[in-house]
């Protein structure tokens, strides 16, 4: 039947609401598509564009998931279990559709019921907008830990902001990266259920005031001077393969009617107006910074906004089975996703104290108790510190909190070390200098039970070096928990070839137990699995030039060695390290166009921060050599140079795939974890890398045979620094990196102009704060081993089987199951769900709680 016979005539219509609207049948889910495209887009085939279809789709699937949804939450209030709550100022989704499609197990049926109505489902998948409401490697954990945590079975809810505006939308215009609006709201979200009824007041600024209470106990009263409301949107987030189906709950800021009113009656029209503006602007944009505190009043008003209604709703529900909080740590598990939401510590305290009248002591045991810190970076410009004047403005009563838990802090701090005066001022959650600012990672610290880096070596580092202090006050508090990534995303739907492949060998079992890989190892061996492997990575290869031939207009060569580094641009990342190796061998080919190189194709994508100016000239410079070495005739296109416009998710999942080098290169010591290397790995690319976060893990899993190390450790850079590190001795030394330097400096890729990268010569030559030429020949010398390794296309192909093989332990299944066991103390909970094609949903309302709720 086409899709025009199927729409329904209008006194026709046959009400099945339980079979249409649950129905897991190709029939069924043809006729709730058809309904769906009628009765919630207005459309029939005529009218309909292709964005209704998708929109369509997205009901269908999303009215499958409710059952399961509703079925999850009831059962957690019912049984009243203990729940996980991530706090997250990032949430990097990808996108929703073809996700929850894998994960209930509907991709084929979905697949035959639209193709049966004429379309294809792969061109409805790309209309989605990417919820884009993260900036990098941080917010994209914290949506594969959701992915694991419901796959798990295990209570949870992930809590954030429902930015306005994501992380810009970056185009590159001549050569350089323009940033546009993310409007990704703009055509509607069909995942997020607003729930006004949910909504929470957020206070800020105005005073304090002391005072005895009933019962004649001295208090505090925050009098506020401006009220912000918070309104959830929830979105679901199902497990693979299981019914469980958490929430991720992001708040809207709005502004407060009974205030708006006021103003109005005082009549101040136009302030009233701006008050509402103001309000909304705090969950209006996110700050686009990785890996750097920007500082600005409104970041501390997003991250007290979202901290505070999160608290609220923690507690509120909470409520709903508890007359007291005795039980509260029991039942709640806060996890910081660094310190963006620390606020909350101090937030806990006033709700327990000031609000639900917990004596102090008491308050601190459960705070304590519930919260859990994660850090993310040793780089010192990430270090939230907000000044004590902002916060006095902002947040009084916070302030006060802060100063009581940092004094009572710091006494025990002074009975422990009582010869070391200075110990007191150094883990002080108030710095002095350079000006009196609330330390955030201190608060998250002090606050929290358990503290963990995300890579071994970066534990280490936190443990010896940054938190050092505290980890000889409370050793106990410090774990590690080695980040992970999901491989329902980033195996299963980025790369269906290779799974297919994976599945016919060693079964399934591997979507939710990864260590099953290892089975692969077998194969490793076998010539008809290697050229199957071969073929696939090829395929994938193919669809990645596709790709750039359509959006770069760049021809590139599949016989080429893929050569890939997206991440977010960054100093430390060292781009620039890759940039000076091209250029390496572009001046080799130009000294003798006639010399044996192997053909590369060399990928760049990634977001630079709009206000890191030196990250933006990286980019400059790559778009910059690009169209020199590109239509170079010496060079003859056996070197291709491409930068990727808009680095996301979505992007991502065509780039991993498709890569057989992976670019891992950050100065040691400098990347916490990272999880694109895991990413990469998983999917058969081999790493170049320094002994760096969890490259150091990933080299250990592969073996040292199967992983291109190279460079200066950890250790060795602080020791190059302490005596104080010279590029210039490096570079006066390296005839082949001075003609690299040369080249950019005399205006060889920027049409003789010397002026436009000179900041980045400059900050090579001047300080090279990030080890670049210390580093250099031994990358080069790397990159040769590589060469010489892909000329061996058997032997490669192999160690890129291992590569995916031994990648089991990064699964991010493996590293929520070590935060349940070791911080969370949570278990799984299996959802039972009523047969789908039952019937109807059915009602039996309670006369006495109806009103209760
Ligand atoms: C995985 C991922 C990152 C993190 O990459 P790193 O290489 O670990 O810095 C950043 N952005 C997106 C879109 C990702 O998927």
């Amino acid at each position: 039947m086409s899709l025009k016979e199927q729409i329904p005539a209008t006194d026709n219509i046959n009400i099945h609401i339980e079979d249409d609207r649950t129905g897991m049948t190709v029939e069924t889910l043809k006729r709730a598509f058809i309904d769906n495209l009628y009765y919630i887009q207005g459309k029939n085939e005529f009218l309909a564009t292709p964005y209704d279809y998708y929109v369509a789709l997205a009901y269908t699937i999303r009215d499958r998931l409710l059952r399961r949804w509703i079925e999850t939450t009831t059962t957690y209030i019912q049984q009243d279990v203990k729940s996980v709550y991530y706090l997250s100022a990032e949430f990097l989704m990808g996108r929703q559709l073809e996700n929850n499609l894998l994960n209930l197990g509907l991709e084929e049926k979905i697949r035959q019921a639209l193709s049966e109505l004429g379309i294809d489902l792969g061109q409805l998948t790309i209309l989605e907008a990417e919820p884009g409401l993260g900036n990098g490697g941080l917010g994209r954990l914290a949506a594969c830990f959701l992915d694991s945590l419901a796959t798990l079975e295990i209570p949870a809810v992930g809590y954030g902001i429902r930015y306005e505006f994501g992380i810009f939308d970056q185009r590159i215009e001549n050569g350089v990266q323009v940033e546009h609006p993310d409007k990704w709201l703009r055509f509607g979200n069909p995942w997020e259920i607003r729930r006004p009824e949910l909504t929470v007041d957020v206070l800020f600024g105005g005073h304090t005031e002391g005072h005895q209470d009933r019962h004649g106990h001295y208090r505090v009263r925050w009098v506020a001077d401006r009220k912000v409301m918070g309104t959830p949107y929830d979105t679901p987030v199902p497990g693979y393969n299981h019914n469980t189906v958490n929430t991720l709950r992001l708040w809207r800021a709005g502004a407060s009617e009974e205030f708006d009113f006021q103003v109005f009656n005082s009549g101040d029209y136009a302030g009233a107006v701006t008050d509402k503006i103001s309000s909304e602007n705090i969950s209006k944009v996110l700050y686009p910074n990785d890996n750097t505190s920007q500082g600005k009043q409104l970041r501390l008003e997003q991250q007290y906004f979202f901290v505070s209604c999160s608290l609220q709703d923690i507690i509120r529900n909470y409520r709903r089975s508890h007359a007291n909080f005795d039980v509260f740590p029991e039942k709640v598990a806060i996890q910081l996703n660094d310190t963006h939401p620390a606020i909350g510590v101090a937030e806990l305290m006033r709700l327990l104290v000031d609000v639900h009248e917990v004596g102090w002591n008491r308050a601190w045991v459960i705070t304590r108790a519930c919260f859990a810190y994660t850090n993310h970076t040793l780089l010192s410009e990430a270090l939230e510190r907000w000044p004590v004047s902002l916060f006095e403005r902002l947040l009084p009563r916070h302030l006060e909190i802060i100063y009581e838990i940092n004094h009572r802090f710091l006494k025990e701090v002074r009975s422990r070390y009582p010869q070391d005066p200075q110990k007191a001022a150094q883990m002080s959650i108030i710095a002095e200098l350079p000006e009196k600012s609330v330390c955030m990672a201190h608060l998250a610290c002090v606050g929290s039970h358990a503290i963990n880096g995300v890579a071994a070596l970066h534990t280490e580092l936190l443990k010896q070096d940054v938190l050092q202090d505290f980890y000889r006050f409370w050793p106990e508090k410090f774990n590690n928990k080695t980040n992970g990534v999901t491989p329902r995303r980033w195996l299963l739907l980025s790369n269906p070839r290779l799974c297919q492949l994976i599945t016919s060998k060693i079964g399934k079992g591997w979507v939710t137990d990864l260590d099953q890989f290892r089975q692969l190892e077998a194969y490793a061996d076998d010539p008809a699995f290697r050229q199957q492997w071969q073929e696939i990575k090829r395929a994938c290869k193919q669809d990645l030039a596709d790709y750039i031939l359509l959006f770069n207009d760049v021809e590139v060569d599949l016989d080429s060695l893929f050569d890939v580094q997206v991440k977010r641009i960054h100093e430390y990342k060292r781009q620039l390290l890759m940039v000076l190796y091209i250029i390496t061998l572009y001046n080799r080919i130009k000294r003798n166009p006639q010399i044996e190189i192997q053909p590369r194709t060399f990928i760049f994508a990634g977001k630079a921060a709009p206000g890191y100016y030196l990250a933006k000239l990286i980019i400059q410079l790559v778009n910059a050599i690009a169209p020199v070495i590109n239509n170079d005739a010496d060079v003859a296109g056996r070197l291709k140079v491409v930068f990727l416009a808009g680095y996301s998710v979505s992007l991502g999942q065509k780039v991993y795939p498709a890569a057989e080098l992976s670019e891992q290169i950050s100065t040691a010591g400098k990347e916490a974890s990272g999880t694109g290397n895991m990413k990469f790995a998983m999917n058969g690319a081999l790493t170049i890398g320094t002994l760096d976060g969890a490259n150091i893990e990933i080299r250990e899993e592969v073996g040292a045979e199967n992983f291109f190390l190279f460079g200066l450790t950890a250790e060795q850079v602080y020791a190059l620094k302490a005596e104080g590190y010279n590029p210039m001795t490096y570079f006066n030394e390296n005839l082949e990196l001075q003609e690299v330097i040369g080249r950019i400096a005399a205006g060889d890729f920027s049409h003789g102009d010397r002026e436009t990268f000179k900041p980045l010569v400059n900050s090579l030559l001047d300080l090279d704060q990030y080890l670049l030429f210390a580093d250099y020949q031994a990358y080069v010398d790397c990159q040769a081993q590589v060469d010489r390794a892909y000329r061996d296309r058997e032997n490669w192909t192999r160690m890129s089987i291992l590569n995916s093989a031994r990648m089991g332990k990064f699964s991010s299944d493996r590293t929520i199951r070590e935060y349940c066991k070791e911080i969370w103390k949570t278990r799984p909970l299996t959802i039972k769900v009523p047969d789908y094609d039952q019937g109807a949903v059915s009602l039996n309302v309670d006369p006495d709680t109806f009103n209760s709720q």
